[in-house]
């Protein structure tokens, strides 16, 4: 690792595509999993040049294809480091489709992929800590470090050793399950 920060323009990458009909499902709309191919390719590219090591993808949140994207529009997908951990980044991406003709661009979604970095054994190795040079950088930063807090806080609560149905029976009255528990 050449530096102990870095700013996040220095791994920032911008990424665009036009639609072709390959690309698309029986809808005739652009596959959803080639999109997640695409956006995957460039949260690795962002995270492994600010790490300066390859990465591995560890999750996604959220990805909703609401907006359908067609053949023939100009995809356009910006991606850049929002939080870093010790080994851990969440590179956000978001994804707009131009019509190429009117110009006319929609916001098609916004993801945050959480990636480690790698050395060249597979262990997770430090990865540098980012300079936050605007507010909008700064809140992205806090979002990211609340949502990783949360993650752990969830991943603790449902451990089998600490989940406690007790305190779930209430709320679950308002879901289409009928409760049976015989094991
Ligand atoms: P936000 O996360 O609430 O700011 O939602 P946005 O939809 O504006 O952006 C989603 C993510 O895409 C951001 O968190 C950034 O990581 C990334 N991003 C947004 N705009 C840009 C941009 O202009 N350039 C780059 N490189 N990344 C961007």
């Amino acid at each position: 690792m050449s530096e102990e920060f870095k700013p996040i323009a220095a791994s920032e990458v911008t990424f665009s595509q036009l639609m072709l009909p390959s690309n698309t499902n029986f809808n005739g709309k652009i596959h959803g999993g080639y999109m997640l191919s695409l956006m995957d390719q460039i949260a690795f590219a962002c995270a492994s040049k600010h790490s300066e090591n390859y990465c591995v993808t560890a999750s996604v949140d959220t990805v909703d294809f609401k907006i359908p994207i067609e053949v023939g529009e100009l995809v356009v997908m910006k991606a850049s480091v929002n939080y870093v951990g010790n080994t851990s980044m969440i590179i956000g991406i978001r994804v707009e489709a131009e019509n190429v003709r009117t110009g006319v661009k929609k916001h098609c979604n916004s993801s945050y992929f959480t990636m480690v970095a790698k050395d060249d054994n597979g262990k997770s190795v430090k990865v540098p800590g980012l300079i936050i040079d605007s507010e909008t950088a700064l809140r992205r930063f806090v979002k990211g470090a609340a949502s990783m807090k949360l993650k752990q806080q969830r991943k603790i609560e449902f451990t089998a050793s600490e989940f406690r149905k007790e305190d779930y029976l209430d709320e679950l009255s308002e879901y289409r399950i009928q409760l049976k528990l015989n094991k």
